[in-house]
């Protein structure tokens, strides 16, 4: 889907030297090119018997928001620590640049839940693992992690793939 790439904005050594940062906020602030993006993500999500979309803070609660909505199904936020009022469970993991931990509520999903991870970008995929992890740690049954942006050669989607969770992406920056 090379007209997604038309739409994202690359920015050299963001936030730190050597990071190619893929900036999604040209491709949210394109109205067709948005909902094109949310059709092409519900498309993958059909016929899974998926009853929630859990989006990973921040850009995941974009497309995640916007995807739930386009499903009918419910939306479970992942979020970053000492954000969620409620009872939470927490995880700390690696990124591409530093550390830092996710939450979600205890009672984010109820028995049977089929759950979908989405967020814009997969890298390394610790935020990924964490947000897996925290989900199957509420009994979530996750069917399945979906991206915008692959960026393979940090094995990120493959890590998942091993955790047994399906990893699907829209593009991928070969070698990028
Ligand atoms: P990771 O945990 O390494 O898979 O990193 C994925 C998370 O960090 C996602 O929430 C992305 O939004 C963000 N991220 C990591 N690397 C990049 C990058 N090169 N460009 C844009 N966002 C990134």
């Amino acid at each position: 889907m090379s007209w997604i790439r038309d739409h994202i904005r690359t920015i050299p050594d963001h936030p730190i030297p050597g990071i190619q940062f893929r900036d999604v906020t040209t491709l949210f602030q394109n109205g067709e090119a948005l909902q094109r993006v949310i059709h092409e993500m519900a498309d993958h999500c059909r016929d899974k018997g998926i009853t929630r979309i859990a989006g990973i803070e921040a850009r995941g609660f974009i497309l995640g928001g916007a995807l739930a909505h386009q499903l009918g199904v419910g939306f479970v936020p992942v979020r970053k620590a000492g954000k969620l009022p409620w009872k939470t469970i927490s995880r700390d993991y690696n990124l591409e640049y530093g550390t830092d931990t996710l939450e979600v509520h205890i009672d984010a999903v109820e028995a049977g839940d089929r759950v979908m991870i989405v967020d814009d970008l997969i890298a390394t995929g610790g935020t990924a693992v964490a947000a897996l992890e925290l989900l199957r740690d509420v009994k979530a049954e996750v069917v399945g992690s979906l991206f915008v942006i692959d960026l393979p050669g940090l094995g990120g989607a493959d890590r998942l793939r091993a955790e047994g969770c399906p990893a699907h992406c829209l593009v991928s920056y070969e070698g990028e």
